[in-house]
């Protein structure tokens, strides 16, 4: 995949896609809770999610997908889910994917409330970690040859500024079948780690994203994920099989919908 982003097409994109060429050229916003439908059977669909229309604000919105498809664009992502927060999509990713009993790889310094919320909350769960430095491969390697299921990382060490050889760690998991989650707050656009072949990509938008501090706001993109060979078909996830099984390519957005946004309310 392409690992270098043209900045005209990227500006001209995102420009231009915010809003309509016909019609209102800003935005529409769409602040409602609750959506109407036709009739039945478009009822019908819209649940079971064969018909691609607002179903419930809680796990969507059309004013959210819009900034959904222009971030997963961005990234080279398949899709994306805006929480919240930044917190609210470190909270989503984990929690969807980890389950009681699970290990966690840490590597780098954290943004102080992602360090809370691996050292205190996912442990209170039954979730442990472990930390390391940027550049100590052999602790990244030999946590992720014990079996792991997930490494989180931040793309610039918040506040440590540390920068890690992404690639290098990107393949390792990839060799070792293991998720990995890039907090890339620091680098939008700048740094596109789907394209370099890693999983998942959570953004603070609070931060550089929308760039006026007036708004809060959190989103993560994800790959598409390979139906017939992926990792998530490695027995470690066997309780993720079935919306591999299910969703095909859009499996992690069914994942992070189903069992964060709709079970637990970080919309
Ligand atoms: C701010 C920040 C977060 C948390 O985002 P909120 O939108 O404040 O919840 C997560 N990671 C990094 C690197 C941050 O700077």
């Amino acid at each position: 995949m392409d690992k270098t982003v043209d900045f005209e097409y990227y500006n001209t994109l995102m420009v231009h896609s915010v809003g309509n060429r016909v019609g209102p050229i800003a935005p529409v916003m769409a602040p409602s809770a609750a959506f109407g439908y036709e009739n039945a059977e478009e009822a019908e669909g819209i649940f079971a999610g064969t018909v691609a229309k607002p179903l419930y604000a809680r796990v969507g919105n059309p004013t959210n997908g819009k900034l959904e498809s222009i971030v997963a664009k961005m990234e080279g992502g398949i899709g994306a889910l805006a929480t919240a927060s930044g917190m609210g999509a470190m909270s989503m990713v984990s929690m969807a994917i980890l389950n009681s009993g699970d290990e966690l790889l840490c590597i780098g310094g954290f943004f102080g409330g992602t360090y809370s919320l691996v050292n205190e909350t996912l442990a209170r769960f039954g979730i442990t970690n472990s930390f390391c430095e940027v550049d100590d491969f052999d602790h990244i390697e030999s946590k992720l040859k014990s079996g792991i299921k997930m490494v989180l990382m931040e793309s610039v060490g918040n506040p440590s500024l540390r920068l890690p050889d992404l690639q290098r760690i990107i393949d390792l998991c990839n060799k070792y079948e293991t998720i990995l989650v890039i907090d890339n707050t620091a680098t939008p656009i700048l740094l596109r780690p789907i394209a370099m072949g890693a999983d998942i990509v959570v953004h603070s938008s609070t931060k550089n994203i929308s760039g006026h501090s007036a708004a809060l706001g959190g989103i993560a993109v994800f790959r598409a994920v390979d139906q017939e060979k992926d990792k998530l078909l490695h027995p470690k996830y066997a309780d993720l099989h079935k919306f591999v099984k299910k969703m095909g390519n859009k499996a992690f957005m069914a994942i992070f919908k189903k069992r964060a946004i709709r079970d637990m309310g970080m919309t």
